[in-house]
């Protein structure tokens, strides 16, 4: 082999080398990427089982399944509203990040990003007892306080969100929205009701 050939042949090598950088470089900063979209998703659900909206879901709770007419676990009808509306802020969070993780994988030319169905499955079984708990929650409170609760805007994430997973098949399409679909509705509560 020629000098030329030598030089040449160095040349190549370099430049698959380099080449190989790259695609490790691109590898590790993915899997980076991939690692903190989980992440997100995690502090995502985290939220919704901790601290204040842990607290916020016990008296949405006994609202939800207590007889209509009973008293909430507190004393205070002021604090059951404030714990729905804190509750309902918590789903339009989980909505608006599973929203940018969407769009981010959209971005990086997937269909969404694997961080998004890892949300969706940790938040469906929550989103469906909710999709009855606040129907009901609502008519309580309207009942208790003689006034329709004006939720229009901090109910709207969880709506979307209702529907995102009702389209993937993670939750009955049987809720709807914003309301319970009477003797229909799958959820726990009228069957403790009807025992
Ligand atoms: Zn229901
Ligand atoms: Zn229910």
């Amino acid at each position: 082999m020629s000098a030329d050939d030598w030089s040449a042949l160095a040349g190549v090598s370099s430049t698959v080398l380099a080449l190989a950088a790259v695609v490790v470089a691109l590898v590790a900063f993915r899997s980076e990427h991939r690692r903190a979209n989980f992440e997100i998703a995690r502090v995502l659900h985290h939220d919704l089982t901790t601290g204040e909206v842990a607290a916020a879901r016990k008296l949405v709770g006994s609202l939800h399944y207590g007889d209509f007419g009973s008293q909430p676990a507190t004393a205070d009808w002021g604090d059951s509203l404030t714990a729905y509306f804190t509750l309902l802020w918590c789903f339009e969070r989980i909505e608006a990040g599973r929203g940018a993780l969407w769009r981010k994988g959209v971005r990086n030319g997937r269909r969404g990003d694997d961080a998004v169905g890892y949300l969706d499955e940790l938040v469906a079984w929550h989103v469906a007892e909710y999709a009855c708990g606040f129907a009901i929650a609502r008519r309580k409170l309207a009942d208790a306080s003689a006034a329709e609760v004006s939720d229009d805007k901090s109910a709207a994430g969880f709506h979307r969100l209702l529907l995102a997973l009702q389209d993937k098949g993670l939750v009955d399409r049987t809720y709807r929205a914003g309301e319970c679909p009477g003797a229909e509705c799958p959820c726990a509560c009228h069957q403790q009701t009807a025992s």
